[in-house]
């Protein structure tokens, strides 16, 4: 369940762009980007090859916010962020389940800034709730992903199912080594 709404969506978009973009088999393609954009609600069909290394560059400038262990540094860098991106909040009604909401860029402006500026804001608002507790890069041994957490219990520690599978499964045989002879 999500918990955050409509602001969630600029916060998945972060993290697969992150990961697209500076994750290791990460895929920053124009096809990917093109399709990250699909996924996380935005106006694909402006997305034109020239927009790609904007995007390229913005995932390169998000990834501290989720290395940052603390919150002093997150907010210091999404502090200056929030300078160079300069915000014009619109109304929006365009078909979403959502309802009416708030764009922080207007439809005119440029499909790259509108992209910054959604992600941007709804990390800070991630950050104001929760801190840096719903945000990091992923436990599992040598996966440099990042992730977000924007469920209700707000547990998550990787940056998908399979890296949490193999991390337990891992910890399971170091258990069952370490355990005294003589065990099962
Ligand atoms: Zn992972």
């Amino acid at each position: 369940m999500q918990i955050t709404g409509y602001g969630s969506h600029g916060v998945a978009a972060a993290v697969a762009l992150v990961n697209g973009v500076t994750g290791e088999g990460g895929d920053d393609s124009e096809d990917a980007l093109r399709t990250l954009l699909r996924e996380c609600g935005f106006f694909w069909s402006q997305f034109e090859p020239r927009h790609a290394e904007a995007f390229r560059e913005w995932g390169r400038t998000l990834r501290p916010f989720f290395e940052a262990t603390e919150l002093e540094d997150a907010v210091s860098l999404l502090n200056e962020l929030l300078l160079q991106v300069p915000m014009h909040p619109h109304l929006a009604d365009h078909d979403d389940p959502a309802g009416l909401h708030i764009h922080y860029a207007p439809p005119s402006a440029d499909l790259t800034h509108r992209f910054r500026a959604t992600t941007l804001m709804n990390l800070s608002e991630l950050v104001c709730k929760y801190g840096l507790s719903r945000t990091g890069v992923c436990a599992a041994e040598g996966c440099d992903r990042v992730y977000a957490d924007t469920s209700r219990a707000g547990r998550r520690r990787f940056c998908s199912e399979a890296c949490a599978n193999r991390t337990n499964v891992a910890a399971f045989r170091a258990r069952r080594r370490d355990a005294p002879e003589g065990r099962s």
